[in-house]
């Protein structure tokens, strides 16, 4: 199965059956597990990184930051103060 002691495991409900797999977090825009890395919770490999990186100057990749600064906001716990 590749689970090492103390690997992060998932544990989910498919209908009558809960699943334990080993925890690995996929990118939120290509779904492939390898070199994903964290940013600000969501997953995004480094290719889809360096994907964004490129899109940043262009009028899409304005509104891409522009939506994930809103989403960010919206989430942010009420009674906190602003980043
Ligand atoms: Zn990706």
């Amino acid at each position: 199965m590749g689970i090492a002691v103390k690997d992060p495991l998932e544990i989910y409900v498919d209908r009558e059956k809960i699943i334990l797999s080993k925890y690995e977090p996929f990118c939120i825009f290509c779904s492939q597990a390898d070199e994903v890395k964290y940013i600000k919770d969501k997953t995004v490999c480094v290719h889809c990184i360096n994907e964004l990186k490129n899109i940043k100057n262009t009028p899409a990749g304005v509104f891409l930051m522009f939506y994930c600064k809103l989403s960010y906001q919206y989430k942010r716990v009420p009674g906190t103060p602003a980043a």
